[in-house]
């Protein structure tokens, strides 16, 4: 960090693996909060900034939750559940073998649901 100015949370952005963006999210502004906070303290021997996307909402009577890297695009893999039936655990493959995973609707405590996010061994 150059200077004594910080910036966290919906005004700031940051480099990542899909470029220099913002992500407006509550837990992004928490944790952009801490790392700011060590870089005002400690300059440049703070610890990066190590995002971990991740948002709950909901939604016209459905709970959300998502990890991983948006947007996502395409169709995604329904790991458990069944999404006409409003109970839902899926998972959008990137091409670097991570992945997004979204439950809607369904009970997962957040660490299995970032687990998901993590790259898929290739087949033998
Ligand atoms: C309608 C809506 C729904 C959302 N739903 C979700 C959701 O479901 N899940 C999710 O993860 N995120 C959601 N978000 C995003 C989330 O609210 C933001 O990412 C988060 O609040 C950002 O935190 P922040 O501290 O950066 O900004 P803010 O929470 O906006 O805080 C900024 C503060 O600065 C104050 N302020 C502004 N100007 C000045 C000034 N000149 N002087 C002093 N104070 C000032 C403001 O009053 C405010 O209190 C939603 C946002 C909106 C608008």
């Amino acid at each position: 960090m150059s200077g004594r100015i910080a910036a966290a949370g919906d005004v700031a952005a940051y480099p990542g693996p899909r470029g220099h963006r913002r992500l407006p999210l509550w837990t992004s502004a928490i944790e952009q909060a801490r790392v700011a906070a060590l870089a005002l303290l400690r300059g440049d021997e703070a610890e990066e900034l190590r995002p971990q996307p991740y948002f709950w909402t909901e939604q016209f009577g459905l709970a959300l939750k998502v990890c991983g890297e948006l947007p996502v695009a395409g169709d995604p893999e329904t790991l458990d559940g069944v999404l006409g039936e409003r109970s839902a655990l899926l998972r959008w493959g990137h091409a670097d073998g991570t992945g997004t995973a979204a439950a809607l609707g369904y009970r997962i405590p957040i660490p299995r649901l970032r687990a998901l996010t993590r790259p898929v061994a290739a087949p033998p």
